[in-house]
């Protein structure tokens, strides 16, 4: 906030000189701050000043009269300075000077403030330029464009109703008329000199105000008017939707005018210092002759390459032959060879000084380049990859700087098939429901997944997803569903399988009896194509062409380098070995959640399982469970097998039973035949089973308590199959979890169960092995009673998604209805299902982690929720200090890296928190004191030199002591001696 008139409030740059710099984003904005940098890097930048944000604040807090006041003569000096540089002046008749007004946030907001350029012409000084450039056209096509910007940003002629069209606009187009022609270009002199009286009476009729001939009124107006547009609704509706506080402020840059428009001698472009797209250490870039910058990306003319290099590339894709390219469309390498040159050498110092790939705008008038702006650019995720670890090669980055360049979420782009960029030009999108598994994919509509193999390339779209969906899933190329969140059954098990899924496209009307899915009023029937992104939730019709993705090697070296800054370890969450196999080769670090559930859904075990759950009493029971043991065994060999020498945590059966029996007619009949009972029989046992609130109901932990043979089975099966694999020499480490505990009780039943069972197996067969029996964390009593869990728990391990369910009392299943609606209306900030809600859930972690650890100070902690893969969470549990994250295993590389960069933060977050406390304590000695916190600094340094000479002096003094008394040592020595 500015205080006095004495605090600066205009920073200068130009020739080189600056007085801002890069660090002052906050007071300069982000544009601001780097053509500061620029010129102190000694880049050619048009001069100019820059204007501080905390001047928009005090304008919007006391008004116009006292901001002009406050910076009055700063802004004058300004001006001054722009004027010795370029030489011209400001409102002169013989050689003006023009600059640009522009806004310039702390976070860049694209377009959404206002902008004025050509400030400073009037009816005379565009005699001015008109003779100065030699140009009148020029001139008069500047004014022209003032008079429109300025009339428009300053003095509000805007269009009176919303089905008016903006006056200016139509008196261009009524002078087109009149004078028959097309395009602006072909209008006269004459024509553009009788547009702005035309412009200035209309401006006069509409608003009753003459338009300022006086360049400082007109720059004044146009100060203000960008502070005004800080509050316009579209950048207030921006800074909403990008958490940008409205206290910041925007900067103002005046700077002078420069033009690539000037004839053939000037030009403007657009260059990258590396290519973004493959990520390449090749300059690159468009520019065009005689233009103005936004002709460049307007796509009216063809740009051209910048190198000549690229301008060779481009024309083999163009199919020009070499001689057309060379006459027709040259790089500037080839038609001003020594801007060229300085370009080269300016792009090459930019990148080596930000440390970063650059994005730059520049201008080339009448010989003479100039830089407009330079930012670091955006990129592909291949490219980001590469870039990142090139540069630490080429020693521009340290190991730590190259991992925090990486997006962990981009990663998502390399690891998973993408649409091919020209097919999904004219794609149109019908539906967009949640980005719930990443990827694209392409294929015929199916509404049943036992149908899934009916066609080559098929889309599985249901209302809701199943276990039993299981297999069709598998086959089918990706999945949609109009219920559900992100930890839908539908959304959790695609990204298990690394298939892409979009779930919860509330509005699809899907009709499994006429086999028709209705978007966007369009209507589907099975077979007809459509094509999912799995990342952004959007549903097209139609066939979209999609490329598989390339792992590089870059990628490798990123995650060796990821695993060597991390602390935590990356688990997977796999049920079959092939998942687990998946996972180990993305790095997983073992098994942090096996769900048992998926593996019963095959058909033989489902039968047994059935006729486990429809048992009458525990004898029934015993007898599917002897059927479920040997098959249980052999899968649990195969995960172990897969993930051999890695630990594996297995949790018990979780889901509510009524989730296995089946509810189709024609299964129950089949279900009855097999068990011998009568359909009726088993329709009233699946009548029973249903549940109101399931997931609230007989389920987890509740099961293997009510029916201990459950879990007895399961721990018999475990740890069967890891002595049988310990047999052929292969080694296991089996954690055994029990899910959703909420009481000490229910833990140590649970445990007991386990523990006699397993005792039992290793008398049976004279062996034995390591294994731990612990919890997962997901009813918020187990967190609260942690402590208590602890006693019985030798690990703990975060089940986020029922975590979030029961602390928010958001059910997961039915939260898609209303999720996007508050998000839409700011009530939440993030859908809790994808980023951990780390001020409520948190909370509870941390203090679940807090009494764990009292009880049993090493005991391990994990997370093996759907957050254990999204990167904020990850940063959240490093702060806890788990052991480990638990994620599927596509989402295991993210992960990584995340683990790496929150790390890395950690550190230096830590050091930070030492000098933010040691600032602290010398500021209380300060206010004890009665001095600044500065002053205190100072003194403390002044004392430290005086202490530091003293104690030199007092040293020197008593080695002079010393040396006396030992010379009157030696003396009496002598003496003695004697
Ligand atoms: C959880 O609740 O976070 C969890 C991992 O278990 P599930 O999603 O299987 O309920
Ligand atoms: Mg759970």
């Amino acid at each position: 906030m500015a205080k006095d008139k004495k605090q600066k409030n205009v920073y200068l740059f130009g020739n080189k000189k600056a007085e801002g710099n890069t660090t002052m984003k906050n007071l300069l904005g982000g544009k601001g701050a780097n053509l500061a940098e620029m010129n102190l890097i000694g880049v050619p930048v048009p001069p100019g000043f820059t204007i501080t944000t905390e001047v928009c604040t005090a304008y919007n807090e006391k008004g116009k009269e006292y901001a002009i006041d406050l910076i009055k003569d700063e802004v004058e000096a300004g001006v001054k300075s722009i004027e010795d540089i370029m030489g011209t002046k400001f409102g002169d008749r013989e050689n003006p000077c023009l600059v640009s007004v522009r806004s310039g946030a702390r976070a860049s907001m694209p377009g959404m403030m206002d902008t004025v350029l050509n400030l400073g012409l009037n009816d005379t000084a565009v005699e001015g330029i008109a003779k100065k450039s030699g140009n009148e056209r020029f001139a008069w096509d500047s004014y022209r464009r003032f008079v429109q910007m300025y009339g428009d940003v300053v003095m509000g002629m805007k269009p009176e109703s919303k089905e008016d069209i903006d006056p200016f606009e139509e008196i261009i187009e009524k002078i087109k008329e009149e004078k028959g022609v097309k395009d602006d270009n072909d209008l006269t002199v004459a024509d553009l000199k009788d547009m702005v009286v035309r412009f200035k009476s209309a401006v006069k009729d509409q608003t009753g105000q003459d338009f300022p001939e006086d360049p400082w009124e007109q720059l004044w107006g146009s100060i203000m008017a960008v502070f005004d547009s800080w509050m316009n609704d579209r950048a207030i509706l921006y800074r909403k939707l990008e958490n940008i506080p409205a206290e910041w402020g925007t900067a103002v840059n005046v700077q002078a005018m420069v033009y690539g428009n000037m004839g053939s001698n000037s030009a403007t472009g657009v260059a990258f210092s590396r290519d973004a797209a493959t990520g390449e250490n090749i300059f690159n870039g468009e520019y065009l002759i005689d233009a103005q910058g936004e002709d460049v990306v307007a796509g009216i003319r063809t740009p051209q390459e910048i190198t000549i290099e690229g301008s060779k590339r481009w024309a083999v894709l163009a199919n020009v032959t070499e001689e057309e390219r060379a006459a027709k469309y040259p790089s500037l390498e080839e038609t001003m060879p020594e801007i060229y040159k300085e370009l080269n050498e300016i792009q090459k110092n930019l990148e080596l000084h930000y440390k970063d790939m650059q994005d730059m705008e520049f201008t080339i008038q009448d010989g003479k380049l100039w830089m407009l702006q330079t930012r670091n650019g955006k990129r592909t995720g291949g490219a980001m990859v590469k870039i990142a670890m090139d540069m630490l090669k080429e020693g521009m980055l340290t190991e730590k700087e190259a991992l925090l360049r990486v997006e962990p979420n981009k990663l998502d782009e390399l690891l998973h098939p993408v649409f091919d960029k020209k097919a999904i030009g004219n794609a149109n999108v019908v539906i967009k429901g949640l980005p719930a598994s990443p990827g694209a994919s392409t294929g015929q509509v199916v509404f049943f997944a036992d149908e899934c193999d009916k066609y080559e390339n098929s889309i599985l779209v249901r209302i809701e997803t199943s276990p039993e969906d299981l297999e069709g899933m598998n086959i089918a190329n990706g999945i949609l569903t109009a219920r559900g969140g992100m930890t839908s059954h539908a959304a959790v098990v695609a990204r298990g399988m690394g298939k892409c899924c979009v779930s919860g496209a509330g509005s699809a009307k899907i009709d499994y009896k006429t086999r028709t899915l209705v978007a966007d009023g369009k209507e589907f029937k099975e077979g007809d194509w459509i094509s999912l992104n799995g990342s952004t939730g959007e549903v097209y019709e139609g066939k979209i062409d999609t490329i598989d993705p390339e792992l590089s090697g870059y990628f490798g070296e990123l995650m060796t380098l990821a695993d060597k800054h991390s602390v935590m370890l990356v688990r997977t969450n796999a049920d079959t070995p092939h998942d687990s196999k998946v996972a180990r080769d993305f790095g997983a670090q073992g098994i942090g959640l096996c769900r048992t559930e998926h593996m019963f859904f095959e058909e033989d075990k489902i039968r047994a399982m059935r006729e486990m759950i429809l048992a009458d009493d525990e004898a029934g029971r015993r007898e599917a469970l002897d059927k479920l043991l040997p098959l249980q065994r052999t899968d649990f060999e195969g995960i172990f097998g897969a993930m051999h020498d890695l630990p594996v945590t297995v949790r018990l059966l979780d889901p509510p039973l009524h989730e296995f029996v089946p509810h189709e007619e024609e299964n129950q009949a089949e279900m009855a035949k097999e068990m011998g009972i009568s359909v009726e029989a088993i329709k009233q046992k699946v009548e029973d089973l249903h549940e109101f609130n399931p997931m609230l109901g007989h389920r987890g932990c509740r099961l293997g308590n009510t029916y201990p043979e459950i879990t007895e089975m399961q721990a018999r099966a475990i740890i069967e199959a890891c002595l049988n694999l310990k047999e052929k020499g292969i080694t296991t480490k089996p954690e055994i979890m029990v899910p959703l505990t909420g009481t000490k009780a229910e833990m140590k039943m649970q445990e007991k169960i386990v523990r006699t069972t397993v005792e039992k197996v290793f008398e049976e067969r004279n062996d034995s092995i390591d294994y731990m029996v612990g919890t997962m964390i997901e009813v918020p009593r187990a967190a609260l009673t942690a402590d208590e869990m602890a006693e019985s728990a030798e690990f703990f391990s975060f089940g986020t998604n029922d975590l979030t369910q029961m602390t928010f009392g958001y059910s997961r299943d039915d939260a898609g209805k209303f999720l996007p609606i508050y998000l839409d209306k700011g009530l939440l900030d993030n859908d809790p299902f994808q980023a951990l809600d780390q001020t409520g859930v948190g909370s509870l972690m941390k203090i679940a982690v807090e009494k764990g650890r009292k009880t049993r100070p090493n005991i391990k902690i994990g997370i093996c929720g759907e957050h254990g893969g999204e990167p904020s969470s990850v940063e959240f549990c490093n702060t806890l200090g788990f052991n480990y994250v638990s994620c599927s295993p596509f989402r295991v590389p993210i992960a990584r890296l995340a683990a790496a960069q929150a790390n890395i933060k950690q550190a230096t977050w830590d050091k930070d928190k030492a000098v933010d406390q040691l600032k602290d304590s010398t500021k209380n000695v300060g206010d004890v004191l009665g001095v600044e916190f500065t002053e205190l600094e100072k003194e403390a340094r002044k004392a430290a030199k005086v202490a530091h000479k003293e104690t030199e002096k007092e040293i020197k003094r008593l080695q002079s002591e010393a040396k006396e008394v030992l010379k009157k040592l030696k003396k009496e020595l002598k003496n003695f001696k004697k």
